[in-house]
């Protein structure tokens, strides 16, 4: 408990000064005044622990307090406490963003944002904004001694390729380098907020609590040991092929041989406490999680898009884009049709993007540390059912079980893997969306300059027969697409816009004479692009949010 001596009024730590301060009296207390905090003990400290009865998930804090929504699943409910001794971490960043920093620097972010939810502008929900530590390992490393590698020109046509020999040695250490160390802190977020100024950090008291919350780890620091040394293998590696004046040269050794050719080493790792700002927003199903480093402001959040704004900012760009093509006298319904089949290739693509990226969501999850702590549970329990058969004497019957634990999880080499496989499609995705700009250029231009032929040019009819066969291969691709996933419940969704397509495409073809028929299929067409359009921002919000958790266990046993 974190009482004033004065007046035993409860205490909260004032992130303005950095001092404890009496909610009652005012007086202010240093907070590595163990006395006043019952912290008299070397290792651990007294603190309470709350848990949602809804999802399991749980946070402690030093003040004794009424909690009547959960972090983790966002449901209005009050958390279930309980007294525990927790062992101490050895280190803590204290808060710097004080709340009213936080809400404010969160709603001028979200003013600029255009498609949010109005309830992330609502200032009753910003005071949801709640201060919690979450533990991470600090990593120092070592390398040190005699370095050897090769490097080689870089192939040309008919010239000799030379080999250098880069001989030296290294005497290298590194310190701070940092991974979360909780399994229901999302590694994504973590790693967006980082990094923070290691210069703040204090010895760990538990006064930095008063009046905060903070999350446990439950993630060993070996789980992360292999990302560490990549950092510090990099590190050196730019830096000695810069001292070697090798730059130009390739470098055939891998990374993980560098490894070894560095000698490195991780020769500790520390627990310590950061601060972090933790807002849930829950919707029916899905949770998001709006985060932001509480020492710099730095934000990573997880935000739906709401459809009615979706809407009517689409209706806004329509306009403009209308007004655009009348100014530029392009506004006949022939040319509208050509612009629909477009925005119809567009609106598919995406659709089947987004379905993509949800069918590679569902397949693995990438935070190690949570996978970690999985296996690690489902081991131990394992664990004891066997060692409560041997106690009845039926280890026999249990040594399967026990031999073969039913979770398997990633190694820390896929857990890379994937990380590169999702940096690979982004620079792939992003070669996409160019190659479709130059093909809407490309296929624009002509038309412009045929324009005073619009009577059936042999090129526009090229261009519209393009796009019906256009249609036809988004559709049957997105039909392979689908099946392939959980999501063939949807695909009428994605056909809508497939259909507009083939429509616009198979009107341009035919080329009825009279102008009523464009503006038939301009309508029609518009309505089905619309709905696939609402099924990606559907998707796009399922990919940005979170499923409710669920946490069978506890940290604080
Ligand atoms: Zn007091
Ligand atoms: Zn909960």
């Amino acid at each position: 408990m974190v009482n004033c001596i004065a007046c035993g009024g409860t205490l909260t730590y004032d992130i303005t000064t950095g001092f404890l301060r009496c909610n009652s009296c005012s007086k202010c207390y240093a907070v590595e005044d163990a006395e006043i905090i019952g912290a008299e003990e070397e290792k651990v400290f007294d603190a309470t622990v709350y848990a949602c009865p809804k999802c399991g998930g749980e946070i402690v804090g030093v003040n004794n307090l009424a909690i009547s929504n959960c972090s983790y699943c966002g449901e209005q409910v009050v958390l279930k406490s309980r007294m525990v001794k927790l062992e101490k971490p050895e280190r803590i960043i204290p808060f710097q963003i004080t709340k009213d920093m936080c809400k404010r620097m969160f709603k001028e972010k979200m003013s600029k944002a255009p498609c949010v939810p109005s309830a992330f502008r609502d200032e009753g929900n910003l005071e949801g904004f709640r201060a919690i530590y979450m533990p991470h390992w600090i990593y120092k490393g070592e390398q040190k001694g005699e370095v050897s590698f090769y490097v080689n020109d870089k192939p040309k046509k008919n010239q000799t390729e030379y080999y250098y020999h880069v001989k030296g040695g290294i005497d290298m250490t590194y310190e701070g380098m940092v991974h979360d160390a909780s399994s229901s802190f999302p590694d994504s977020m973590s790693e967006q907020i980082a990094p923070y100024d290691m210069s703040k950090l204090r010895d760990f008291a538990p006064g930095y609590y008063a009046g905060f919350f903070a999350d446990a780890a439950d993630v060993a620091s070996e789980v992360y040991e292999f990302e560490a040394e990549r950092e510090m293998v990099k590190a050196s590696k730019e830096k000695m092929i810069k001292m070697a004046y090798v730059e130009d040269k390739e470098v055939k050794v891998s990374n993980d041989a560098f490894k070894e050719v560095f000698h490195s080493e991780i020769t500790s790792a520390s627990l310590a406490m950061f601060p972090v700002w933790f807002m849930t927003y829950r919707t029916k199903d899905r949770v998001s999680y709006i985060t932001m480093n509480g020492q710099n402001g730095r934000m990573a959040y997880d935000i739906p898009v709401s459809k009615p704004k979706f809407l009517l900012f689409s209706l806004i760009f329509g306009l403009f884009a209308a007004l655009f093509l009348f100014v530029l006298k392009l506004n006949s319904p022939i040319l509208c049709t050509l612009f629909m089949s477009f925005v119809g290739i567009f609106v598919v693509l995406r659709h089947r993007e987004s379905i993509m990226l949800i069918t590679k969501k569902a397949g693995s999850s990438s935070d190690f540390g949570e996978n970690y702590a999985k296996v690690e549970r489902a081991k131990r329990k394992n664990k004891e059912a066997y060692e409560a058969a041997k106690r009845a004497g039926m280890e026999d019957l249990y040594e399967d079980v026990y031999l073969t634990p039913e979770v398997n999880y990633q190694s820390r080499e896929d857990y890379i893997r994937v990380k590169e496989t999702i940096d690979r499609k982004r620079k792939e995705r992003a070669g996409a969306v160019f190659t479709i700009l130059i093909l809407i250029v490309s296929a624009i231009m002509p038309i412009l300059s045929e324009l005073v032929m619009i009577d059936g040019g042999f090129m526009l009819r090229f261009i519209f027969v393009f796009i019906v066969i256009a249609g036809i291969w988004l559709g049957v691709e997105n039909l392979i697409r689908l099946t392939e996933t959980e999501e063939t419940g949807k695909i009428l969704k994605g056909g809508f816009a497939v259909f507009a397509v083939i429509l616009c495409g198979v009107t341009l073809t035919i080329f009825p004479e009279n102008l009523f028929y464009y503006t038939l299929v301009n309508v029609i067409s518009l309505l089905m692009i619309t709905i696939t359009a609402l099924d990606i921002v559907d998707k796009h919000n399922r990919l940005g949010t979170r499923k409710i958790p669920h946490f069978d266990y506890s940290k604080f046993n």
